[in-house]
C-alpha cells in the first residue's frame, strides 16, 4: 500500500508559478509517482477538499486569495529511450522539464522537438494545451498519452488520434479539462533526421547568424544549431523564464492568437482603413491573426505599465508582474480583450490557466 506524501498546510504558491503571483494553497503535496496520486486524490475526495493538479507553473494564474482545496505538484522523474523501427520512442514521466527532454532528444541526435527548446514547464502539461512554438507541435511528435482518471484512479491511454489535438487545445483542455492527471507521454522521433526549419522567423535568425546551411544539413550538429538559435531568439524576447530577467517573470502569451472564419475575417477588414495592413495566415478553419498585432493596434504598446504589472518591452503578448497582484494582472487583461474588442470586434482567449479567480470580474464582451 502506498503511503500517503506528507500534506502541508498554507502553502504560498507563487514561488511555484514563473508570474510570481497568487495566494496560499490550503494544502499542498507533491506526487512522485501514480500511486501518490491516486492516494491524494482519495484523501481530497474524502476530505471535501478540490485538488489541482500543478505542473511547473508557467501556464498558471492563481487567485490572490491562493487556493482553497489542495495543490498536488508532480514531481515524477524519468525518460525511456527505445528503438521503434527507423524511430526511437521516448516514455517521458509527466514531473520530468520540458526542456530537459528536449536537451536530451537534441543530444542524441533525434528529431521532432528541437524547435519547442526554451519552452518552461514539465512533459506532462506539453499535451493539456499541445505546447507549440517556431513552427512545431508537440502533438507532432506524440504518438501516446497515458493518464490517471480523477475520479475513478483508472489508468487510461489516449492515441495521439484521439487527444483531439488543436492550436493550443487537446481534449484535456476542452471537454476532459479537469478530468485526468497526465503520468506519461511517450514520443516518436526520428534519428538523424533535418530539425525542422519551416517558420519564417527561424529561418531569418538563421541566415542572420550564417548558421541556416548547418542547421538544415541534418543530424545531431544540426538539431543542436536550431535548439541553440531557438533559445537565443526566445531569450531576447523574455521567453526563457530566467529568474534574472524581470521581462520573463510571465505566463509567456497571455493570449491565443485567433483563428477567424472567413466571416469574421471579413468583417474585420471591413473595420480597418488599411486591410492590407494587417498580417494573417491560412491555417486550417480559417486565418489566424496575431492578437500581438491587434493588442498594439488597440492601443497598448510594448512596455506599457499599470500598477505592478505590465505588457513585456519584448513581446506585446506577454502579460509581466512587476511586483504586482493577480486582480491587477487579470484587469489588465480585461482592459485589452475590452480594448481589441471594441476596436476590432475579436475576442481575445486567454491561453494561461486561471485558478480560483472571480471569472465574472473579467466578462467577456457580448
Ligand atoms: C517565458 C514563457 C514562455 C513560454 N513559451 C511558450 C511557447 O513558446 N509555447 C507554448 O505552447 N507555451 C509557452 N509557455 C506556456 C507554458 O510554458 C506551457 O503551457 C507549458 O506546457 C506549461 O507547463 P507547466 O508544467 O508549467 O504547466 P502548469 O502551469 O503547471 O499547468 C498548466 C495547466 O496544465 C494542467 N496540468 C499540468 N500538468 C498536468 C498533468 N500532468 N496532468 C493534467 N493536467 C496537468 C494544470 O492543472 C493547468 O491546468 C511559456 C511560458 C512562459 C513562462
Amino acid at each position: 500500500m502506498t503511503v500517503r506524501p506528507p500534506i502541508q498546510e498554507h502553502v504560498p504558491l507563487a514561488a511555484m508559478t514563473t508570474l510570481g503571483l497568487g495566494g496560499p494553497a490550503r494544502c499542498f503535496a507533491e506526487a512522485a509517482s501514480d500511486d501518490a496520486v491516486r492516494v491524494l486524490l482519495a484523501y481530497g475526495a474524502q476530505a471535501g477538499l478540490p485538488v489541482h493538479i500543478l505542473g511547473g507553473g508557467s501556464n498558471t494564474v492563481f487567485a490572490d486569495a491562493g487556493y482553497p482545496g489542495l495543490v498536488v505538484r508532480l514531481t515524477s522523474r524519468g525518460m525511456d529511450f527505445s528503438t521503434a523501427g527507423h524511430r526511437v520512442r521516448v516514455v517521458a514521466a509527466a514531473g520530468e522539464s520540458w526542456d530537459n527532454l528536449v536537451a536530451a532528444c537534441v543530444d542524441r541526435g533525434y528529431a521532432g522537438l528541437e524547435c519547442l527548446s526554451g519552452i518552461p514547464g514539465q512533459v506532462g502539461a506539453s499535451p493539456i494545451q499541445n505546447v507549440g512554438a517556431y513552427g512545431q507541435e508537440v502533438a507532432e511528435a506524440i504518438v501516446e498519452v497515458r493518464a490517471l482518471e480523477r475520479r475513478s484512479g483508472r489508468r487510461v491511454c489516449f492515441a495521439a488520434a484521439d487527444c483531439d489535438f488543436g492550436y493550443r487545445q487537446s481534449r484535456f483542455r476542452q471537454q476532459d479539462a479537469g478530468r485526468y492527471v497526465v503520468t506519461e507521454v511517450i514520443f516518436e522521433l526520428q534519428p538523424d533526421a533535418a530539425p525542422a526549419v519551416r517558420y519564417p522567423e527561424l529561418r531569418q535568425q538563421l541566415e542572420r547568424r550564417g548558421r541556416l546551411a548547418a542547421a538544415t544539413a541534418g543530424g545531431r550538429a544540426a538539431l543542436a544549431v536550431v535548439r541553440d538559435t531557438v533559445i537565443a531568439v526566445r531569450r531576447a524576447k523574455s521567453m526563457v523564464f530566467d529568474p534574472g530577467d524581470p521581462d520573463s517573470r510571465s505566463a509567456g502569451s497571455f493570449f491565443v492568437n485567433p483563428v477567424l472564419s472567413d466571416g469574421e475575417w471579413q468583417r474585420l477588414r471591413a473595420t480597418l482603413a488599411e486591410p492590407d495592413a494587417i498580417p494573417s495566415y491560412p491555417v486550417p478553419g480559417g486565418r489566424k491573426v496575431p492578437a500581438a498585432w491587434l493588442i498594439e493596434q488597440a492601443g497598448f504598446a510594448r512596455g506599457w505599465r499599470r500598477g505592478g504589472v505590465g505588457i513585456s518591452p519584448q513581446h506585446a503578448l506577454a502579460l509581466v508582474n512587476y511586483h504586482g497582484t493577480t486582480t491587477e494582472l487579470l484587469d489588465l487583461a480585461a482592459a485589452i480583450q475590452t480594448a481589441v474588442w471594441q476596436r476590432f470586434g475579436v475576442h481575445l482567449q486567454r491561453e494561461p490557466v486561471v485558478v480560483n479567480a472571480d471569472e465574472a470580474c473579467h466578462p467577456r464582451p457580448s
